[in-house]
């Protein structure tokens, strides 16, 4: 929420005038609107009239809508005010249908885009949120989001020197030769990317399922720990009756077992750790099971049916490859291979065929 007064200032440095009416620069702006061609009752403070071809239908949209301000960007048509910079009297005009019907009329340049016009605003008035120069709002994806959802239509903003900065989440209908996933992290760094592929193991449903991918995954825990041994082992050893597996590692053993199904993040279960020592412990020798180490709990990524998650989701240009269960570090280079060639080659190997991640 804003004052018009601090709208004006801003868009200013657009070279965005108000034209006439400068008692209602002390009007508040709650709200943005855009025309609805299939929604006649569309109301806010602030009118955008993005698709209209002259002032006068602008001025006209914005009193129907009860707005106090409306900010128009004309386009030159035979019949529209010819307005490729807003002449003065284009400024003129805005001001006298202004006075007429009671609203503030904004008017932009034509060079000014209304990707740039539109973040200005809704950052502004809906997010309150300013840069330190003053401007803009600093969260553009739930910008392109908004509006994708308002004029139900994919939604990409870019920077004047057309640069890509986000795309709304939802790319229906938008256009696939200039199509790129944009991936913001946690901590605001955003990355984009020609493709995406999403390997965050047990977690991965969590990002994948508004992609399509329904297939429940769940963490089988496993512990692991190290201990010294009196001689060195020269190989693994798999002890199959207890479910264990050891190997050498650093002049020591180090043990992994247990399938345990709890939430990813939980803490460790020291019974659980017993429980390996107690049936590993009779069939070796030499083995200090005390002096135990490196002690960690990871989670197996296991899918229902037993197969991992490799390929295609619903959205253009992001993939999955995950739910490995028990055996994700030694297919993990295989996955690696078939997924880039699907990717590259835009077919699926046929070798994948059985870990759509859609099934
Ligand atoms: C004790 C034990 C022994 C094992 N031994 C073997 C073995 O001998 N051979 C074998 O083939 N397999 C083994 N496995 C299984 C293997 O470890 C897994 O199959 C494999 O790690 C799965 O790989 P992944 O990349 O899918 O998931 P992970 O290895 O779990 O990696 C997922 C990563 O994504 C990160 N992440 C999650 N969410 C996000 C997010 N939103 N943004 C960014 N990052 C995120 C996680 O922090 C994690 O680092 C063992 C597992 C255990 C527990």
């Amino acid at each position: 929420m804003i004052t018009l007064d601090r709208l004006v200032n801003v868009l200013g440095g657009y070279g965005v005038p108000l034209c006439g009416r400068p008692e209602t620069r002390s009007a508040w702006l709650r709200s943005v609107a855009v025309p609805d061609a299939t929604d006649r009752h569309v109301t806010g403070d602030l009118l955008l009239a993005v698709g209209t071809s002259s002032i006068a239908e602008a001025v006209r949209w914005a009193a129907a809508a009860h707005a106090a301000a409306v900010l128009v960007r004309p386009v030159e048509t035979s019949t529209a005010t010819p307005c490729a910079s807003p002449s003065a009297a284009a400024e003129r005009e805005a001001a006298a249908l202004g006075d007429q019907l009671g609203v503030a009329v904004l008017v932009a340049d034509s060079a000014v885009s209304w990707s740039q016009l539109v973040g200005v605003v809704y950052g502004l008035v809906l997010e309150s949120r300013e840069t330190a120069s003053g401007r803009g709002p600093t969260d553009l994806f739930a910008l392109a989001d908004s509006l994708a959802d308002t004029i139900s239509r994919a939604v990409t903003i870019e920077d004047r020197h057309s640069r890509v900065l986000v795309y709304s989440r939802s790319q229906q209908a938008g256009d696939p030769a200039g199509r790129k996933v944009i991936v913001r992290s946690g901590k605001g760094t955003v990355l984009s990317a020609d493709a995406v592929v999403l390997a965050t193991g047990v977690w991965l449903p969590r990002l994948a399922r508004q992609w399509g991918v329904r297939v429940p995954v769940r963490a089988g825990r496993g512990y692991s720990f190290t201990v010294p041994v009196d001689h060195p082992v020269p190989g693994p050893i798999y002890l199959p009756d207890v479910r264990v597996a050891c190997t050498p590692y650093r002049n020591g053993l180090r043990v992994a077992g247990t399938m345990e199904f709890r939430d990813p993040d939980a803490p460790q279960v020291p019974a659980r750790l017993g429980a390996i020592v107690a049936s590993a412990q009779p069939l070796l020798r030499g083995v200090h099971w005390d002096e135990r180490t490196d002690v960690w709990v990871g989670p197996r990524p296991i899918t229902p049916d037993g197969r991992p998650l490799i390929g295609a989701t619903k959205a253009p240009s992001i993939y999955v490859a995950g739910g490995h269960g028990m055996w994700g570090l030694a297919h993990g280079p295989i996955t690696g291979r078939l997924l880039s060639e699907h990717i590259t080659t835009g077919k699926q190997p046929t070798a994948l065929a059985d870990f759509a991640p859609l099934r």
